[in-house]
């Protein structure tokens, strides 16, 4: 009889209460892959968005949730050579880490910087390599530019936030609290404004010199999308990074037309496949880290029969930073 381990499985899609602790069999590492001990899992909002059948990608159940994660090599498969047993790596491709242990293709996994915890090692990739490209590789971001940052106080918001400043921008960070709004002035945001605010979108324009912000990191959407086009500054690059608010967005395009604007795409998963891109990133983001210049921001910390809360207070938008769930708690 296999060995059993305890994981999170979802068996129907839907709102965060669907994930049940279940113990299923302990999972083997075949031929090129690894078996991880899982010490911290980052959670991402597309983590809640794929359990609710709410992803880009179809959501095939049952499944074990859980992409971004970091812990200890504990044994290889066959024809392994580029890790050893005992090493910290981090994995932002994956799934099925919400376990005591989870398989991954060993080229899937990154090395873990000295200087991090396993927690922060899990609350790194997704976030700063995607603010990266949103800042550089999509959105061109130029020392001394402003650009503007929403929920600035999530899990990207505070790398967006920290890498821009570190790369030398200027930030208009929005967020829905007070609270919410210190925490990305913590992290060096230059102008704060609550993303409820009746005069958002003058105060915005007015902060970055009258004449609109060059570029934005749009994730809220719906509504919030044809406020960005408005807050936008002409020729301004407009990176749709996700879509907070699940809501629709209408874009007529002519309206880009008229103020020369560039409305991008982003999504991580696909650009992992661009090598100079990832190369370039990681160029970039290897000397910020070393220096502590930018720090992951870990938020609430979660054990694993805790699961469900912890995606339930990603929704209802109570979290800083990056949520982890630590397994072996
Ligand atoms: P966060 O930790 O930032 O949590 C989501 C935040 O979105 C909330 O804290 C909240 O901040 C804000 N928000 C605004 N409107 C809503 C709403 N109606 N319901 C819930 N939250 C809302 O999560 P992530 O850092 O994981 O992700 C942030 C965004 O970036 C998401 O849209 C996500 O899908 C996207 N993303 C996309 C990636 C890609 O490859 N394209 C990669 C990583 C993230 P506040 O209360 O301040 O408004």
């Amino acid at each position: 009889m296999s060995e059993l381990m305890k994981a999170i499985v979802v068996e129907r899609l839907g709102p965060p209460d669907v994930m049940e602790i279940k113990d299923i069999p302990v999972p083997v590492a075949g031929e090129g892959e690894i078996r991880i001990e899982v010490e911290a899992v980052g959670i991402n909002f597309a983590d809640v968005l794929a359990v609710a059948g709410q992803y880009l990608t179809r959501t095939r159940v049952p499944y074990t949730p859980g992409m971004e994660f970091a812990g200890i090599v504990e044994s290889l498969g066959e024809g392994v050579d580029n890790v050893k047993v005992g090493q910290r790596v981090a994995c932002l491709g994956g799934s099925g880490s919400l376990a005591k242990y989870a398989v991954v293709k060993a080229g899937a996994v990154i090395p873990v910087p000295e200087n991090f915890t396993g927690a922060q090692a899990a609350a790194f990739p997704v976030s700063y390599f995607t603010a990266y490209h949103g800042l550089k590789t999509l959105g061109r971001g130029q020392e001394g530019e402003w650009v503007l940052v929403q929920a600035a106080a999530g899990a990207l918001g505070t790398a967006s936030v920290q890498l821009a400043k570190a790369l030398g921008m200027r930030v208009i960070a929005m967020a829905s609290t007070e609270e919410k709004l210190q925490l990305a002035r913590d992290l060096g945001a230059d102008v704060t404004l609550l993303q409820d605010d009746p005069d958002r979108v003058q105060k915005v324009r007015d902060a970055a010199g009258g004449q609109g912000v060059p570029l934005i990191l749009e994730v809220v959407g719906g509504k919030r999308f044809q406020e960005s086009l408005d807050m936008a500054a002409g020729q301004g690059r407009i990176i749709v990074i996700g879509n907070a608010s699940r809501e629709d967005a209408k874009l007529r395009p002519v309206e880009l037309m008229k103020r020369n604007l560039t409305v991008t795409g982003l999504w991580l998963t696909s650009l992992m496949g661009d090598r100079k891109a990832t190369m370039a990133a990681t160029q970039a983001l290897t000397p910020l880290v070393a220096s502590g210049k930018v720090t992951p921001q870990v938020g609430p910390t979660y054990a694993l029969a805790d699961s469900a809360r912890a995606f339930q207070d990603i929704l209802d938008r109570k979290t800083t930073g990056k949520v982890v769930i630590e397994p072996g708690r």
